[in-house]
């Protein structure tokens, strides 16, 4: 069977068009699989041709974006990998609407590139911003460092295009901001992981592009007060804070001890350690403005140190540190998680959390850092490579604090499989049902990465 559905692939792909055999093995930091083929289609009607064909063959199909995803959502374990790759093209910017449009296979860092080359911005910023495409930000609602502001990719999806599993091509690429014409349909295929369609095309919202980037490092030692100044700049900032990220006192060593290569730019020996973002239209007035809110912030005991970046590459260097998380490897293998909780459970979450896996592993170390502003943090705990069992009881004990906390348990990163047995911690059954209703109704003979997000039926 697999033989008839690729030879009719090749033929309709023509010779770029499908990846086999040795040429199909692909690497990517998420966990892919052994895909059968890779198709690359270069048209929505390629798309759906895909689509169809593997409909009809009872082959599934797993949508790839930059293979950057951290659940396994793009494994493609016997199934066709449906790369976008080929499918990347900016169709248009338009400044005066405030848009642009773009196929979903178009790598983030290049549409916001164009996006600027217009004068215009395109507030996604995400670590993995120079593989990620748009495809994959929409199919995993992607945040980043900006959401405090500008919110996730559902704030920034203003129409899409999406291929469904019967072959029809769903176009809603409209721009505009104010559309209450019924059911939203881009909703149902932001944030789903490729489990209801695959996105082919998407009319983004773009911003003025603000000229004056304002960078700070502050040192706190309560968390009390992380919270309070959020809320301080939040409010003296008038609305241009852009990003408030947070790292613990572990995280902050780690990044600023060799063997990585950023230094103490504020000195170590505080509790937490906070980058500071404020993005605005002025650059001449800007900067005074912000150094004088840390000023106040400072003279009034709230922070305990400050440095304020007095170029774009002092500002780098700030924003370096935050980003060197490969650091949190350094000293063997760790487990990683991505969860959300309000604010004011973060601190009695992490406390709890630290004493719970000290007492069941006196060893563990446990590093914390995140985006928390919007009560994201990144969770990382050394792991005894000896004990295979040790990430599973990891896993229900961080998620099982979590559910008490009321948090979620996937703030960015999405389901995939990874995080599928835990999605009941923070769904209810009925939301639940009405998931797997909503998957059986599109996609009732499982074609389109199936066994993602939820179980099947
Ligand atoms: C260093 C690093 C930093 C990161 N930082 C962040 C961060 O700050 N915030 C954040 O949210 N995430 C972050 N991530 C995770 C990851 O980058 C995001 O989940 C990103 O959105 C994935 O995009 P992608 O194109 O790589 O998608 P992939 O990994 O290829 O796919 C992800 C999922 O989307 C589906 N998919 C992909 N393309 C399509 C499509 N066109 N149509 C339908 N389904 C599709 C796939 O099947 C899969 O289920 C980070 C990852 C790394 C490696």
């Amino acid at each position: 069977m697999s033989d008839t559905l690729l030879a009719g692939l090749a033929s309709r792909l023509g010779p770029r068009g499908l990846l086999t055999g040795s040429d199909a093995a692909s690497a990517g930091w998420s966990s892919l699989g052994r895909p059968i083929a890779i198709a690359r289609p270069s048209s929505v009607e390629e798309v759906v041709a895909v689509i169809r064909m593997c409909a009809e063959a009872g082959v599934p199909v797993v949508p790839w974006g930059g293979k950057t995803g951290l659940v396994g959502g793009a494994n493609a374990d016997g199934a066709v990998a449906l790369t976008l790759e080929r499918m990347n093209r900016i169709l248009q910017v338009a400044p005066d609407d405030g848009v642009m449009i773009v196929e979903a296979g178009c790598v983030v860092q290049t549409a916001c590139e164009a996006a600027e080359a217009q004068g215009m911005f395109l507030p996604l910023d995400l670590g993995s911003r120079g593989s990620a495409t748009i495809g994959g930000v929409i199919s995993t609602n992607a945040g980043g460092n900006r959401v405090l502001r500008f919110g996730m990719m559902r704030d920034m999806v203003l129409g899409l295009e999406a291929v469904l599993a019967d072959g029809s091509v769903v176009s809603s690429l409209t721009p505009l901001i104010k559309n209450n014409t019924g059911y939203d349909l881009k909703q149902l295929f932001i944030g789903s992981e490729g489990t209801l369609g695959v996105v082919t095309k998407a009319v983004l919202r773009l911003r003025p592009h603000l000229p004056s980037h304002n960078v700070a490092l502050v040192a706190i030692d309560a968390f009390a007060d992380v919270i309070r100044l959020m809320r301080r700049l939040e409010s003296r900032l008038g609305g241009q804070l852009s990003a408030f990220e947070v790292m613990w006192k572990d995280y902050y060593r780690l990044v600023t001890t060799a063997p990585a290569r950023g230094r103490p730019i504020v000195p170590l020996g505080h509790e937490y350690y906070v980058v500071i973002e404020m993005l605005g239209g002025d650059p001449a007035g800007d900067p005074g403005r912000f150094q004088a809110v840390l000023a106040e912030t400072l003279e009034g005991g709230l922070i305990q140190d400050a440095v304020v970046a007095q170029s774009r590459a002092e500002g780098a260097a700030i924003w370096a540190l935050r980003d060197d998380g490969e650091q949190v490897q350094r000293d063997g293998p760790i487990a990683a998680f991505d969860v959300s909780l309000r604010l004011s459970r973060v601190e009695p979450f992490s406390q709890a959390l630290r004493e719970r896996l000290h007492a069941r592993w006196p060893q563990s170390r446990v590093i914390l850092f995140g985006h928390i502003g919007d009560g994201n943090i990144h969770i990382v705990v050394g792991v005894d490579p000896e004990r295979a069992d040790m990430r599973r009881q990891l896993d229900e004990a961080v998620f099982g604090l979590l559910a008490e906390h009321e948090g979620s348990v996937s703030a960015e990163h999405g389901i995939g499989v990874d995080k599928r047995p835990y999605l009941a911690l923070s769904r209810s059954p009925v939301e639940l049902d009405l998931m797997r209703r909503l998957k059986q109704s599109l996609d009732p003979g499982g074609v389109l990465n199936p066994g993602k997000v939820i179980a099947e039926a």
